[in-house]
Parts: structure tokens; sequence; C-alpha cells
């Protein structure tokens, strides 16, 4: 009698002191995990809307779990499509959100090429057109200074010389014609180079009107893993590319593997995904002794 009732206090006192079974984000701290833990992983589920198959899905999910078993110089993420922890894609806003940032990079990108090419030949034209200025301004020099000189000589001058007089101011008169004839030229000319610079304002005014006024904040949960206990579920939002969600799988193992999260930028397990990211570092590595070994 007194030993059933016991037994059934320890039944209650244990569902009393179960733990909470709220989502864990990070599970920096609780229950340390042995450095010989081997967890296992399967793909559960791809949202069609990704456009991404199995087939292309899992061989990227097992590169990321290769890549940290190469690190830790030992396998602690293994493939089992029974009995390992489910990893599921789930389509919402935030994929059609990294979409739309991928294809608006795109346009960008298209426009600052054609921008720099437009550039590019602006300043050579630009370039051309000051040395034709330049002459210009000289021969323009040369000339006022020629049409001077004559004029004083013309004062000077006897009567008997007037006939060589008139052949030197002919010459003169045909030089001031074509002078005013390359002074237009070089205005059609200026009007061109504004009509390109207008032109190239005009690409740039397109390409910034690209970016929309407000910028969207960073999508800081692109990834998700939850745990209750040794109960796991690993959750992909949204990735922007290969590489991108490569990263995101990686980080997402890593705390699958009890790991919380680094200051250090270039680490896996930073806070957020960034730039700087490429592959695990020793960070991430020593995070991960660190908490298996109890650190
Ligand atoms: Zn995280």
């Amino acid at each position: 009698m007194i030993l059933r009732l016991f037994l059934l206090l320890t039944a209650v006192l244990l569902w009393l002191f179960w733990p909470a079974v709220t989502p864990v984000k990070a599970p920096s701290h609780g229950t340390t995990a042995s450095c010989d833990q081997l967890i296992s992983w399967r793909l559960e589920s791809i949202d069609p809307a990704f456009g991404l198959s199995t087939a292309e899905a899992l061989p990227l999910i097992s590169d990321a779990a290769a890549q940290w078993n190469q690190a830790l110089g030992k396998e602690v993420l293994r493939y089992d499509p029974q009995q390992g922890f489910p990893i599921r894609f789930i389509f919402d806003a935030r994929q059609q959100q990294q979409l739309e940032q991928l294809l608006l990079e795109r346009n960008l990108h298209r426009y600052d090429n054609r921008i720099e090419d437009q550039q590019q030949d602006f300043e050579q034209q630009l370039a051309e057109f000051q040395k034709i200025k330049d002459d210009f301004a000289e021969k323009d020099r040369q000339l006022a200074a020629d049409i001077q000189a004559f004029n004083q000589k013309a004062q000077q001058a006897d009567p008997g010389a007037a006939a060589l007089l008139g052949k030197e101011q002919a010459e003169l008169l045909s030089r001031q014609k074509e002078h005013a004839l390359e002074a237009e030229q070089l205005d059609a000319l200026t009007e061109k180079l504004q009509d390109r610079q207008q032109q190239l304002n005009n690409t740039i005014a397109d390409r910034n009107a690209l970016i929309p006024a407000q910028q969207s904040t960073g999508l800081a949960e692109v990834g998700l893993l939850e745990q209750r206990g040794n109960n796991r579920t690993m959750t992909i939002f949204a990735y922007k590319d290969a590489h991108h969600l490569t990263l995101t799988l990686l980080h997402e193992f890593g705390h699958a593997l009890g790991i919380g999260h680094l200051s250090e930028a270039g680490s896996i397990m930073h806070t957020q995904l960034n730039s700087a990211q490429q592959q695990l570092t020793n960070a991430d590595i020593s995070a991960w002794r660190q908490q298996c070994e109890g650190g």
C-alpha cells in the first residue's frame, strides 16, 4: 500500500518537474552532450514553393554535415532516413523577400555594369573634347594676335604696300571664317557631350529608383533549431543561394550539436549570417569541444 502510494507520488512529481516544452532556439546551455554523441538527421519535407528537389537538397545537407564531421575529426552527424531528426523547409514571406532581394541585386548589378561602361566612354570623350577645346583656344589667341599685328601694320604702311596687305587681309578673313566654323563644331560637340551626360544620369537615376525607399530590415532568422530533450527539429525558412543555404545548415547543425552563438563575426555560429562567414572556424570547433567536454 505504502509502496503504491510512493510510486504514484513519484509519477506526479515527475510530471510536475518535467522540463518545460518551450522551443529552444540556441541550446547553448542545457544538458552537456558527450563528445562521442552521434546525432542523426533526415530530410523530412520541402515546401514545393522553394523549387528545390530532394535530390538537390540532400547533397547540400550532407555536405554541411560532412563539414562538421571533418572539422571535428569524427562522425558527429549522420544521415538516417528513418531515425534521424527531421529537417524541413518551410516557405513563407522570408523566402519571398530573399527572392526579391536576389532579383534586386541582379538588376542593380546589370545597371552598375552599364553605368561603368557609359562612364568610361563619357570620360574618354570628355578628355578628347578638352583637347579640342584647348587647341581651339590656342588658335583663338593666335588669330587675335595676328589680327592685331595686321592692323598695326596697316596703319603704318605706305600706299605702295596696299596690294600685299590685301592678300594678307584675305588670308586672315579666311582663317576667321574657318575659326567661326570650328566654334560651331565645338558647340555641337558640347551639346553632344551634355546629352551623353544626361543619358548617364538617367541610367543612374533608373538604377537608384530600383532600390526600395525603405530597405527591409535584415531577416534575423532564416533557420531554426528546436530542441526538447533529445528531440530536435530543424527548419529552414529562407536562403538566397546554395552557399547561403550551406551556411544556414552549418549553423543549425551547430545548434543541434549543442553549440550556442559566438561573437566572432566570421564564425559559423555567429548570431547572424554575414559575409565574413565561409566555413567552420577554430572558434566554432573550440565551442563544440567546450560544450561537450563540459568546458
Ligand atoms: Zn542561431
